[in-house]
């Protein structure tokens, strides 16, 4: 019953990121002396895979085929097996596509567009099981309005 006043550092919840959990070995995501170093690794890897997929396009967007080094072009990196079907990161999921390509191909996605999607798994732009889940997405109709990442 004798207590001891100690102050204790309290972290604001609303400011934790919570997401993309902790691969560095014995650190936490959530706690405040860790996610410096986490935020370090992530975006160190991520420079890696946007590398990674440049590279394999030898730096040309891999739908439109425009120029994407000298960085007046804006564009992302595109997962052919979306992340809504557990496409990762990993080097041999990615391309580069300019955001016009990018946005073009995932509404085609979102908006289950069977055909589009054909042709986007044709030029290895999005992975066959698309063509199955958009398939099966709108035979069910079931109200599932989530729109895929
Ligand atoms: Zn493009």
């Amino acid at each position: 019953m004798k207590g001891v006043y100690k102050r204790i550092p309290l972290f604001n919840c609303s400011h934790v990121e919570i997401g993309g959990g902790s691969f560095v070995s014995g650190k936490s995501a959530y706690h405040p002396d860790d996610i410096p170093l986490i935020q370090r690794s992530a975006n160190i890897y991520l420079r890696g895979i946007r590398e990674v997929a440049l590279k394999k396009t030898g730096g040309k967007c891999g739908l439109c085929g425009c120029i994407l080094l000298s960085g007046e072009i804006p564009w992302e990196v595109h997962h052919v097996a979306p992340k809504f079907l557990k496409g990762t990161l990993s080097k041999k999921n990615v391309l580069p596509l300019c955001k016009e390509c990018h946005l073009e191909v995932t509404n085609a996605v979102k908006a289950r567009d069977i055909d589009a999607i054909k042709e986007y798994v044709d030029q290895n732009i999005l992975w066959s099981e698309v063509i199955t889940w958009a398939s099966k997405s709108i035979q069910n109709n079931s109200g599932d309005n989530s729109t895929p990442n």
